[in-house]
Order: structure tokens, then sequence, then C-alpha cells
């Protein structure tokens, strides 16, 4: 710790500040399109944020939290497993609801689901396998989303969009598993209209899937779509949770 306690201050309300303006974005959006602010979680995406900065952004929201109990405190992405297992002691004693937002190799699947409630980015059936053998035991389920890459872009993570639907019904069907829903990275673009499309195919693909009636489905109407520079998009086309990092960390060092 080379921090002096002043700048530690300073840096915790520098993080209440942003992370009460991302809340102020997700309400006005909420507003714009008739919808319950309480229907929209926020998910801080921690990628190259360190422990003591995060547990400065998660005690900054559970001041915000308890100013107003009307609000739910926000989760925790991390998207590299390496990440997710270094900072996990650290941030034990907090017990932040965490999501794996990032590709998961089968060989990093236990060290994952030590630290993870939810696994966001299922993109494959054998990925999907693999989450179930090792979650049969569990009393809770373990709670999934089906990534889709729903810009077609090849740079981009998750399942083609017209491959999505098969996956949903096979992965809501396996033990172990709940499908809650769907997530995706969306177009970067500068093009409301683009990016909004992309949102808008997500949405209209959970409604088919749980329409479909598939076993397991019924309760997959999770959206997690929306980060920094667009979430006010993706709400409008009903995210029901949000990834934000940049707007609350600051830019990230390039990778
Ligand atoms: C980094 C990341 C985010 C957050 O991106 P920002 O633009 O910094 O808000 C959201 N989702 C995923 C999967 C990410 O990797």
């Amino acid at each position: 710790m080379t921090e002096t306690a002043s700048g530690a201050d300073d840096e915790r309300t520098l993080l209440a500040d942003r992370l009460a303006a991302v809340r102020a974005r997700v309400a006005a959006a909420c507003a714009a399109a008739g919808r319950d602010p309480r229907s929209v979680r926020v998910l801080l995406a921690t990628k190259t944020v360190d422990a003591a900065r995060v547990r400065a952004a998660l005690a900054a929201d559970a001041s915000a939290v308890e100013a107003d109990p009307s609000l739910a405190p926000v989760l925790i992405g991390e998207n590299r497993v390496q990440e997710l297992v270094a900072k996990g002691p650290d941030l034990a004693d907090l017990a932040p609801v965490t999501h794996l937002i990032g590709p998961l190799q089968s060989n990093k699947v236990n060290a994952a689901l030590r630290w993870v409630s939810c696994v966001e980015s299922v993109e494959s059936i054998a990925l999907a396998r693999r989450l179930s053998e090792r979650c049969t035991d569990r009393a809770v389920p373990l709670a999934v989303l089906v990534q889709v890459n729903v810009s077609g872009e090849p740079t981009k993570h998750g399942v083609p969009h017209e491959a999505a639907t098969d996956l949903a019904i096979a992965v809501a069907a396996l033990p172990g598993l709940r499908l809650a829903g769907f997530m995706t990275v969306g177009l970067r673009s500068p093009d409301p209209v683009a990016v909004g499309a992309g949102y808008a195919a997500l949405a209209a693909l959970r409604d088919d899937v749980v329409a479909s009636g598939a076993p397991g489905t019924a309760q997959a109407r999770g959206l997690s779509m929306g980060m920094s520079g667009d979430l006010e998009i993706a709400v409008r086309h009903g995210a029901t949770l949000v990834r934000v990092g940049s707007a609350v960390f600051g830019a990230r060092p390039p990778l």
C-alpha cells in the first residue's frame, strides 16, 4: 500500500460518484422506457482492476444501498479465470455476487466454479455439459446464460445467432444448470440504430426460447447486455443486467 489514507478516501469518493452516475443513467433509461428501475441490475466489469479498488467500489456501493434500500447491490464480473481466482480470496469476506463474463476453457471449470454463482459465457454444448457434470450434486443449480454473438463480428465470442435457440434449449435441459437468460457483447459502433438492432435480436431470441415451452426455459428471461458506452440502448431493449467497467473504474490499460 503506497496510498495515503486521504488518497484512499479520494479514490472511494471518486468511485462512489461514478457509480451514482451509472445508477442515474440506468434510472433515466428505465424511466424513458417505462420500466421499473429495479428491473435492471448493475454488474461491475472488473478486468484489470486490482482487488483493493474493487473493494473500494463495493464499499462505496454498500454505502449507497444503505442510504437508499430500494437499490440492489452491484454484482462483480470477471473475464479471466486467472484474475477471478487471484482476486477471489481478497474479496471473499465481502461475499460479492460474482459472474464469469469471459471465455471458459474446460480445464479451468473447477477453478472458476469455486468463485462464481453464474457463468454468462456459455457458448457451446461441450462447455455446458462440462459445467453440468460438475454441478449435478448441487442443492442450488448453477445459473448460466447463453452468450450470443448478435453482431456476427468474427472477433466476438458467443454462439452464432442462428444456432442460439437450439443451444439454449439443450442447455436448459441439462441437470445441475438453470438457464437464466442470454448475454451478448454488443456491436462496437457509433450508430445507435445498429447497436440497438443487435440488442433487439437478443430480446427476440429470448422471447422465442421462453415461448418454446421446452423444459427449463420458462425462467430464461434475463438479458445481460449493455456496457459503459451504450447501456441506455440496452435498457431500452430490455436489458436486465448491464455490465459496466470504464464508466466506474476509468480507462483500462491497453491489453
Ligand atoms: C470489459 C467488459 C465490459 C465492460 O466494458 P466497459 O466498456 O468498460 O463498460 C462488459 N462486458 C464484458 C464481457 C467485458 O469484457
